[in-house]
Order: structure tokens, then C-alpha cells, then sequence
């Protein structure tokens, strides 16, 4: 029976509600007069339903998808300005008991290279990602309890956090760890991490225990589960995923949403992050064996969905995606993407050896962070290296209010400027320099308060002269 207030994974991500939703979006793909209002009310930028979102994902009317999109740019104009959040992973160990069929750590795999970072190996790690200019890392390990145990885990993340390279610091650590105890989350919330990351793969159970033949992932009410668990132990910032290409992206997208409801319904706070990622080759995974790939327009239409049912959940797309489906994506909803990102154990401080391979799956964009900030200024975007909000404690429902509030708009734009100024400094090329120099000053016209356009220009003159950190 549904119900999004349930702490039981089957009632809050009831089956035969998401069936019911993909029947109602069936029947009302042509019904412009429903979409028009569904959009309408988007407009009003509270979010959607998972049912309203639904029948958008269905339609395919043309006129109504450009009008989606738009609405999408919109909302993500209003909510995130042209700022992007940077960030990099950091694998730590790929040890792992489970027998996922669509990732190559699963335990069966026998000639992939099995590594597990040293807390020396984290520091040089960590110091070529300061040198690079990251100021956010996303933890990510296998499961598995004895070589990869959670006091490994949390040894690692004081490691990250005490390492100062120059002026490099690392601020903020999220952590994309096997779904674990309500004790384990405490543990986690204590050692300072920044959001909590588990991607449920797919929402169809039935798929699901498929997909997960083995280990503890198997178990579909415990992975699902998790985000409570992680919430009853203090973390409030929790980010959902599903990995694209497993089941139909329909079901998915509906499933997402549920999840999404049922964190607001039980914990007054949604989703922090929302990631997108599709299914990759890798080691031994071959995408073409999975039936239910998405194509890009496909993936356009599932992002400009999310951005307007859930507009105060931050977006997140992976080099797996090449740069031409970063690019569209940016428009439609995506606000936070890695850099340079290595998806192997260790890589960043020197390649791994062409005999020791131990990436996740392959990397689509393979730029350097210099480059990618170029980019994305060359097109108007302002990459930021912001960290404040859970640095000031502004997390979970705090964090939400001050999102739907708009109030945030007075923190970040002011703090994307003064992060950018910091990476312009410490790392960019002369010509990235030159670029983000020109677009701080014509950016610094768009803060609203002259107050506070009066002390972001003196603190980034300051940081000019040495120092760092400032915040708001
Ligand atoms: S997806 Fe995660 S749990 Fe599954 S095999 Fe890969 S590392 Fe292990
Ligand atoms: S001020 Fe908060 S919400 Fe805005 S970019 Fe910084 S950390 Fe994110």
C-alpha cells in the first residue's frame, strides 16, 4: 500500500503506484490541457508530483518539450544564477564483496587491479587535487568490511580534512559509501562529512535483486532504507541517484521522485543532490548488454524533469558524459560537475601503471580543471568552489528553508566570486586568469545589495594580497 510516510522501502516506493503513475502518464501524453496546467504549476517553481512530472517525461509533443526545457532553464536560472559547483571523487578502495552485474569491482572480477589507499597514499592524492584547485571531494569505496572498514574510512576523511598544501584546503567531504547502520552514519555525521551519497541503482525491485545477485547490496530494503538511517544518525544532506540504463527510465524517474517525497513526508527535507549518472563501459561491463540505455534526448528530457519537480535539489553530472552532454545538460538543471576526474584508486598524484587498471568505468571528458573552468566561463557560467553552507551549519532543513526562501541567492553569488577569485590566484592558467578576471568584475554588478557588492570587492582584493577563505 502506498505510502510516502512508511519507513518500509515497498510502501514508500510502492510498486503498483508507480505502476498506476506510468499508466496515467500514458493516458495523458496528448492532454495538453493537463500539461499546460502541470507546467503552469511548475512555473510556480514548488516543484511537481511524481505523477505530474510523469506525464511530462511521457509527452512528446514538441511545442510542450521546448516549453518544458525553457521552463527548466528558467528555474535553474532563478535558483542557481550561472553558477556551477566544482568538485572532484576520490576513490579509496575498490574492494568489494557485492556482485553489482553492471560495475567491474564486483567480487567476481578476478584480473581487475585491487587497491586501497594508504592514509600517505591520501595525502599525495589529496595534495595533487589542492594543486589542481578542488575544494570538494566525493569519497567513494566498495563495500566490504574487512578491507574497507568503516574506521578506515573515517581515519581517511580526518586525514583529507588536516592536509594544507599552500593554499590548498580540502572543505568539504562527501561520502558515496555502501548503505551502513544508523550508528556508522552518526559516526560519519561526527567526522564532519558533507553529504551522504548512495545511488539506488533502480527503484524495481525485482530488477534490482537481479542486478545485485550477491553481498549485502542484495538487499533491496536496506539500501533503500538507508537515507532514514542516515538521517536518524544526524546527516541531514543526503543525495540520491539512479544509475540510467538499468530499468526503464520511466519507472525510475517516478521511483526518484517517491524517494524524494518520502524524505520531505518523514524528515521535513528532501534530497540535497540529485546525480544523473548512465550506465559506462568499463573493465569488464559492456553497456550494450543492458536493455534499457537512454539516449541523449532522452537524458535531456529526464534532467529539464527533475530540475522542475525538485528545484531546490542540486544537480550533479560525472566525466562519464562527454563535454556536447555537459554542455546541454548545464541548461537544463545541472549545478554541480566534476573535474578531472580519475574514477581509479589513486591517479591523481601520478597515472596508474597500464598493468594495475582499477578505474570504475571510463571517463567521456578528460579535461583538466583548468580547462573546464574555461569552459564553462566562456560560456557565462561562473564555476564556484563554494563550501560555505555547511561550513556555517546552514544544512537540512535549515539549508531548505533559506533554498525556498531564495535568501541563499545572497550567500552564493557573493561566495562563487570570492572561490573563483581564489582558483584564479592559486592555479588557472594566465589565459583562464584573464577570462575570470573579466567575468568576476561584470558578475559583481549582479549582486543585488550594495552593501554586500561593497565588501565582496574589498575581500577579493584582500585575497589579491594573500589571504583566503572568506565566506558568507
Ligand atoms: S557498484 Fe559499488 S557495491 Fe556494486 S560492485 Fe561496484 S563498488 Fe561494489
Ligand atoms: S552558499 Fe551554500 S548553497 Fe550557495 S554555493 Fe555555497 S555551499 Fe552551495
Amino acid at each position: 500500500m502506498y505510502n510516502p510516510k512508511s519507513l518500509k522501502a515497498e510502501e514508500f516506493i510502492d510498486h503498483q503506484e508507480i505502476l498506476d503513475t506510468l499508466a496515467y502518464a500514458d493516458a495523458n501524453k496528448d492532454n495538453v490541457q493537463l500539461i499546460d496546467a502541470i507546467l503552469a504549476r511548475a512555473a510556480l517553481r514548488k516543484g511537481l508530483s511524481h505523477r505530474e512530472a510523469s506525464v511530462l517525461l511521457a509527452c512528446e509533443i514538441p511545442e510542450k518539450i521546448e516549453q518544458l526545457y525553457a521552463l527548466a532553464e528558467q528555474i535553474k536560472k532563478d535558483f542557481y544564477g550561472s553558477r556551477i559547483v566544482m568538485f572532484a571523487p576520490l576513490y579509496l578502495s575498490n574492494y568489494c564483496v557485492n556482485g553489482c552485474v553492471y560495475c567491474p569491482y564486483h567480487a567476481k572480477n578476478k584480473h581487475i587491479a585491487r587497491k586501497k589507499l594508504s592514509q600517505e597514499d591520501i595525502v599525495r592524492e589529496v595534495t595533487a587535487l589542492q594543486d589542481m584547485g578542488h575544494k570538494r571531494l566525493a569519497l567513494e569505496t566498495g563495500e566490504d568490511p574487512v578491507n574497507c572498514p568503516i574506521e578506515y574510512v573515517l581515519e581517511s576523511i580526518k586525514t583529507i580534512y588536516g592536509i594544507k598544501h599552500k593554499n590548498g584546503a580540502i572543505r568539504r567531504v562527501n561520502v558515496n559509501i555502501a548503505a551502513t547502520t544508523v550508528e556508522n552514519y552518526r559516526k560519519l555525521k561526527e567526522a564532519g562529512i558533507g553529504t551522504y551519497i548512495l545511488f539506488q541503482e533502480t527503484y524495481h525491485k525485482e530488477s534490482y535483486e537481479k542486478l545485485h545477485p550477491t553481498g549485502p547490496k542484495h538487499n533491496y530494503s536496506y539500501h533503500t532504507e538507508a537515507m532514514d538511517r542516515a538521517m536518524e544518525g544526524g546527516i541531514d544532506d543526503v543525495g540520491l541517484g539512479v544509475l540510467f540504463g538499468l530499468e526503464l527510465y520511466r519507472y525510475e524517474l517516478a521511483g526518484l521522485l517517491m524517494h524524494a517525497e518520502h524524505l520531505e513526508a518523514v524528515h521535513g527535507v528532501g534530497p540535497h543532490t540529485i546525480s544523473v549518472p548512465r550506465i559506462k563501459h568499463a573493465d569488464d561491463i559492456d553497456p550494450s548488454a543492458f536493455d534499457n540505455g537512454i539516449d541523449d534526448d532522452t537524458f535531456a528530457k529526464i534532467t529539464a524533469c527533475i530540475r522542475v519537480a525538485v528545484p531546490y535539489t542540486g544537480m550533479i553530472i560525472s566525466t562519464r558524459e562527454s563535454k556536447a552532454v555537459r554542455e546541454r545538460l548545464l541548461h537544463l538543471g545541472i549545478s554541480q560537475i566534476s573535474g578531472a576526474s580519475r574514477t581509479s584508486v589513486g591517479g591523481y598524484a601520478e597515472p596508474e601503471p597500464e598493468d594495475e587498471r582499477s578505474e570504475q568505468f571510463d571517463v567521456s571528458d578528460n579535461r583538466t580543471l583548468d580547462e573546464v573552468v574555461n569552459w564553462l566561463m566562456r560560456m557565462g557560467y561562473v564555476p564556484s568552489f563554494c563550501t560555505a553552507c555547511y561550513r556555517e551549519g546552514r544544512t537540512g532543513d535549515r539549508f531548505m528553508s533559506l533554498c525556498k526562501s531564495g535568501q541563499i541567492q545572497n550567500c552564493c553569488q557573493p561566495n562563487a566570486l570570492m572561490t573563483l577569485k581564489e582558483y584564479l590566484e592559486d592555479y588557472a592558467s594566465a589565459d583562464t586568469r584573464a577570462v575570470g578576471e573579466a567575468l568576476i568584475q561584470s558578475e559583481l554588478a549582479h549582486i543585488p545589495s550594495e552593501k554586500v557588492r561593497a565588501i565582496v570587492t574589498e575581500r577579493l582584493a584582500k585575497i589579491e594580497q594573500g589571504q583566503r577563505d572568506f565566506r558568507f
